[in-house]
């Protein structure tokens, strides 16, 4: 798909553009906030996955810049921003990047080193793994992701805090409420109007963080395998067996956003422009620097290269 094509087959991907993020992610945030004031009285963030970086643009916009441009804001008031990623990232005004694996706990120990004994009020996780298109392969790398970004919440938010995690919906997205339901008083599942109707990603929203009395982080893994086992485990306030019939949950599902505004599924007509010249398209904001697909492309080429110079034989 050409980018022109691409600018009117996809609303947001061209706003992205117009606008200056990274990627169409942005609005996904943006739209979650509109609908749960997710920036209010949030001076620490940890943002999982961030490359490209549109996300940790946001934070920078509506946390950073805002309070690096206060007349009576110190450099020690400034908000702290740490994001991290598989992937290297282009700088952007006052985030503090790590590049690592968030399902290594060593990666896990240089984030809550930044934090130097302070707690986060705000966790986001916007991690994906490469799709295979395999559902419940996908799924399960998925919650792989949420599991790793859930123990990186236990050693450094705060009482109070929000965690906001990608999710697939799938057969486990019950389990996975009642297992978020554990450490916080409310999850909602949301689903940004930008984030296209025909895509299974949805995002918990989870706030008030309160992990259970005596909880020890180091516990994690025991305390979530409990949940939907049907040992009789009742303690968990969420569901005591399996997730079905009576034990069945029901969670809140929340559309957000402007839900009069652009619909992602939706192709839109591009701009007119004024002076009869024919629209074009702009360049991406910010190109990955090294994406995963780079060396691919590169050995794609040098193989095309090489039948080449056998056909001219
Ligand atoms: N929120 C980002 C933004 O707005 O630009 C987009 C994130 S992108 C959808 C998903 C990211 O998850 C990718 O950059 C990928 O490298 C990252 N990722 C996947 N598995 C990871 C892991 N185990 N550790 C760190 N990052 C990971």
């Amino acid at each position: 798909m050409g980018k022109a094509s691409r600018d009117k087959r996809d609303i947001y991907y061209r706003k992205a553009k117009e606008e200056g993020w990274r990627a169409r992610s942005a609005f996904k945030l943006l739209q979650i906030d509109e609908e749960f004031n997710l920036f209010q009285g949030v001076k620490r963030v940890v943002d999982l996955c961030a490359a490209p970086g549109s996300w940790s643009q946001v934070l920078s916009r509506k946390l950073y810049l805002p309070a690096k441009l206060s007349p009576d804001k110190r450099d020690g008031d400034l908000p702290l921003i740490v994001a991290i990623d598989l992937q290297p990232m282009a700088p952007i005004d006052g985030v503090i990047q790590v590049q690592g694996d968030i399902t290594n706990a060593r990666t896990a120990e240089v984030v809550i080193r930044h934090f130097d004994g302070c707690k986060a009020d705000l966790v986001v996780c916007d991690g994906a793994p490469d799709v295979t298109g395999l559902h419940d392969m996908d799924e399960f790398v998925q919650s792989q992701l949420i599991l790793a970004g859930l123990t990186i919440v236990a050693h450094i938010l705060g009482e109070g805090g929000k965690f906001i995690a990608k999710i697939f919906r799938g057969k486990d997205t019950s389990l996975l409420y009642c297992q978020l339901k554990l450490f916080f008083s409310v999850v909602t599942f949301a689903k940004p109007k930008s984030s296209r109707n025909s895509s299974i990603e949805a995002f918990a929203v989870c706030e008030n963080y309160s992990p259970p009395e005596g909880f020890n982080p180091n516990d994690l893994h025991r305390l979530l395998e409990k949940v939907g086992t049907p040992s009789g485990e009742d303690d968990l306030d969420c569901n005591s067996g399996w997730l079905e019939g009576p034990n069945k949950v029901y969670i809140p599902f929340l559309a957000c956003g402007d839900l009069s505004g652009f619909d992602s599924d939706r192709s839109y007509p591009l701009p007119t422009v004024a002076d009869g010249t024919t629209y074009q398209s702009l360049d991406p904001v910010q190109p990955p620097i090294a994406p995963p697909y780079k060396r691919a492309l590169e050995m794609k080429k040098a193989s095309s290269h090489g039948i080449r110079e056998v056909d001219n034989i």
